[in-house]
């Protein structure tokens, strides 16, 4: 462990001073983080949902390098480039017929971000100023910058010390942990008195990432769309966790055909090798929002862009709906009997998704220690272990994660 990182450097969500123990790692490969005490560890996060292909690919390799010689950077204001028009192309295609605008954007954050203030802009340009409020459900995240933190959960620890400077919005019950119905009479009560100042509602569709690992009956966005037409709010997805296969979909929306009036993606845009997102919206609200002011200084940088292109390609000519199927399969099939463990609370699986959520805190630091001595990278929070591995993950591998988390779950 290096001395310099413990002394000077911040890592995310981590305490200052005496921070918990971080791990180097001096390089990576297919799913294996290989680190500087000589342990080999599989990776079962993909470094936050991204790495998709694992890591070191030579085809996103190439992508980068190629990219790299002809230029890595230029400004997008007033220029473009041809990664930039194939990407927006290949977005525009494979998202819902009705979003023909890509805003692209240097982080999911902030692609949440420019989601919000589209909203708003839609409605102050239609003469309707009021509606700048947004709506949500309980449990979510999307992100750590103040538009974004303003619709994460008020309640589950996070962001709550910038309570007093957030905008409040309106917080609905989510699906996720009440009943279906119960959830859409809320929402359809707070819409009915309160529409008139709300621009849009935003949530993640079917899984909830990091504001609780927790997953809904995919319906109640059909119908959670349908009231907020009704009552003249616009419907953004926020899908920088969900897309890209990781619920065995391409999109989470796909499992109703919903269509967002607004989509944010990231995280595995890239395969987890640049940071890049993308805001898509419709025709009708682009036309009536007209000038964005937006222009983050490495917006649609080519480098990114290209890697993208190379790892949607790389994704839509693998077998993935096999391989995320095969993933579930062995994550039901694994995971599944720890429902009857005494710590265990609950155990929830959606493609390659799989959580276990014990009754109580985990020791993170302890938790991490014995998991490395297995073999196996993962990174618990709040009462939530959990793995999404990367799509390539072979069975074998598969299972050394699934046993490290039986095995560690007895000791914590
Ligand atoms: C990670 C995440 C974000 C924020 O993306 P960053 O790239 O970390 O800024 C927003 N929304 C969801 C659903 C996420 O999972």
């Amino acid at each position: 462990m290096s001395t310099f990182d413990q002394t000077h450097i911040w890592h995310p969500y981590a305490k200052v001073p005496n921070p918990a123990s971080t791990y180097k790692v001096l390089s990576a490969d297919g799913v294996y983080l290989n680190l500087d005490n000589d342990k080999r560890v599989v990776d079962g996060m993909s470094s936050w949902w991204s790495a998709i292909h694992g890591y070191n690919h030579p085809t996103l390799n190439k992508a980068v390098t190629t990219q790299l010689d002809r230029m890595s950077h230029v400004m997008f204001g007033g220029l473009t480039h041809e990664p930039a028009i194939t990407l927006a192309q290949t977005l525009v295609e494979l998202t819902p017929d009705n979003l023909t605008k890509v805003f692209f954007t240097d982080s999911g954050s902030v692609a949440v971000e420019v989601a919000l203030k589209i909203a708003l802009q839609y409605w102050h340009n239609k003469g309707q100023s009021d509606k700048h409020k947004f709506i949500t459900i309980r449990g979510g995240y999307h992100g750590d910058t103040f538009g974004a933190m303003s619709v994460c959960d008020p309640d589950n620890g996070m962001h709550h010390l910038f309570s007093g400077v957030l905008p409040k919005h309106y917080f609905v019950k989510s699906p996720s942990m009440v009943a279906m119905d119960e959830a859409l009479s809320d929402l359809e009560e707070t819409l009915k008195a309160h529409s008139s100042n709300i621009a849009a509602m935003i949530l993640e569709p079917v899984v909830q990432g990091a504001g609780g690992m927790r997953i809904y009956n995919p319906q109640y966005l059909i119908k959670a769309k349908t009231l907020c037409q009704q009552h003249q709010v616009l419907f953004i997805l926020d899908e920088i966790a969900t897309g890209f296969g990781r619920t065995g979909e391409l999109f989470a929306l796909e499992y109703v055909d919903v269509e967002p009036d607004i989509l944010c993606l990231g995280k595995a845009l890239t395969g987890g090798y640049m940071t890049l997102a993308a805001t898509l919206t419709s025709d009708e609200i682009s036309n009536t929002v007209g000038t964005l002011m937006h222009g983050p200084t490495f917006m649609a940088n080519p480098l990114a862009c290209s890697v993208a292109n190379a790892s949607i390609d790389l994704l839509l000519n693998s077998p993935w709906q096999d391989n995320i199927a095969n993933i579930e399969a062995i994550l039901n099939s694994e995971l599944s009997s720890l429902r009857t463990e005494g710590n265990v609370a609950d155990v929830r699986i959606l493609g390659a998704i799989g959580v276990v959520e014990l009754t109580h805190d985990i020791d993170i630091e302890k938790a991490q220690q014995l998991l490395i001595e297995q073999g196996v990278w993962l990174r618990p929070y709040g009462k939530l272990l959990y793995t999404m591995p990367p799509f390539i993950i072979s069975k074998q591998e598969l299972l050394s994660i699934t046993t490290a988390i039986k095995m560690v779950i007895k000791q914590l």
